[in-house]
């Protein structure tokens, strides 16, 4: 019988580059200590920023919702799938973004393809980040539309390509608000104010910025009192929110029409209910407790400066997202691997997901650690750091 040679040939020099990396299977609830393989870990790898995915209310939101309407969705939600619970967390996701509406999907991941290949025609220009998020490519890539890449936060590039875009349909100018895998923060207010010059739209993925970036964790359009200067704000209710799916907001237009015309929301059957009405309760639960978001803040600074004090190299991190940069990837994984001996667990981030030579084990504070927890966690890597020659021992 024919086997997959190819693909098993791509594996085994995964392998020798040090990039074959198994799942990991975890026996424990999300939180800062996990358990996997029967040993418990101090965990940095998650993106429950904020504690929400075992929170009391957005359990038991999840719970009442299967009683009322059981598991299933029965349908997209362009015939029996829209439930009152999903046009409820539509109604908070607005109001919590301070925008006319708001369209919920499957993942954040779902809604940038909707979003990207609803709004960009073959007429259209759409200028993006070099290091904009994996599903920003791809809903691009589904696209007709002219693409154009200006370096990382190079504003001078982004207007050399706004200016050379006079003449298309649409310009649509894309960002993530906080980059994933760096963790620094996009010049907003510069991308608006070049934006508004050369009358192009301006979209934000704020994943990694909700529930993180501003006072109340509204995202980076509160970070920077930019309200009604964005046209189209990502979200998605898996990381801060704490349980899974996406959401474009926007203006009622822009709502309307994807509504009509994104194929994921026409031909994917609606988030279960148990989804729509937790992630509700998160968002309720987040707009009450905003000193969740400054206690990640603490904790996120708290880390950093740790880390900078003890001699890593935190690459460009302004946010709770801390790269430990150390690169190339056999030597990333090594030091990852280091660290899970020792009770920590920090997932190395290597190539594809980051250039070659700029392999890094990315840490993610939440406002669930204890100063203890950081603590532990800054001693395990001074350990980690000098073994591997990365600090002077
Ligand atoms: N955008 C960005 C910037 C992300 O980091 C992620 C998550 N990796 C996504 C979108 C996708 O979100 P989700 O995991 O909800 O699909």
């Amino acid at each position: 019988m024919a086997d997959f040679r190819v693909l098993a040939d791509e594996l085994a020099q995964l392998r020798t580059e040090g990039r074959y990396r198994p799942l990991r299977v975890w026996e424990s609830p999300q939180g800062v200590s996990m358990m996997s393989g029967g040993k418990t870990y101090l965990q940095f790898s998650s993106n429950n920023y904020l504690g929400l995915t075992g929170h009391d209310d957005v359990k038991r939101a999840a719970v009442q919702a299967i009683e009322r309407y059981g598991v299933g969705s029965g349908s997209v939600r362009t015939i029996v799938g829209t439930l009152d619970v999903h046009a409820a967390l539509e109604a908070e996701l607005a109001r919590f973004k301070g925008t006319e509406a708001a369209l919920v999907f499957q993942s954040g991941y779902t809604a940038n393809l909707a979003a990207l290949s609803s709004i960009l025609g073959a007429d259209d220009a759409v200028i993006s980040d070099e290091l904009n998020h994996a599903s920003i490519i791809d809903g691009i890539r589904l696209t007709k539309a002219t693409r154009k890449v200006y370096a990382h936060k190079s504003m001078e590039q982004l207007e050399k390509l706004l200016r050379e875009s006079a003449s298309f349909r649409q310009r649509v100018v894309v960002t993530d608000g906080v980059f994933s895998m760096d963790g620094d923060i996009a010049p907003l207010p510069d991308i608006v104010a070049l934006a508004e010059r050369y009358d192009a739209l301006v979209y934000v993925d704020d994943a990694h910025a909700s529930g993180v970036l501003g006072r109340s964790g509204k995202g980076s359009v509160e970070h920077f009192g930019l309200y009604g200067r964005v046209h189209v704000q990502i979200g998605t209710l898996s990381k801060a929110l704490g349980v899974t799916g996406g959401y474009v907001a926007g203006s009622s237009t822009l709502i309307d029409y994807l509504l009509h015309k994104a194929r994921p929301f026409l031909f994917s059957t609606a988030p279960t209910p148990a989804v729509a009405a937790s992630c509700l309760a998160a968002v309720q639960v987040l707009e009450r407790c905003p000193q969740l978001v400054r206690r990640l803040w603490d904790n996120a600074d708290y880390m950093r400066s740790g880390l900078q004090a003890l001699g890593f190299d935190t690459g460009a991190s302004e946010t709770p997202i801390i790269p430990i940069v150390i690169g190339d990837p056999a030597a990333t994984a090594r030091f990852s691997d280091l660290l899970a001996e020792d009770g920590l667990f920090a997932q190395s981030i290597v190539f594809p997901m980051v250039a070659w030579d700029k392999g890094r084990v990315r840490l993610i504070v939440t406002a669930e650690h204890s100063r203890q927890d950081l603590d532990l966690a800054l001693a395990c890597l001074e350990r980690a750091g000098k073994a591997e020659g990365l600090l002077s021992a």
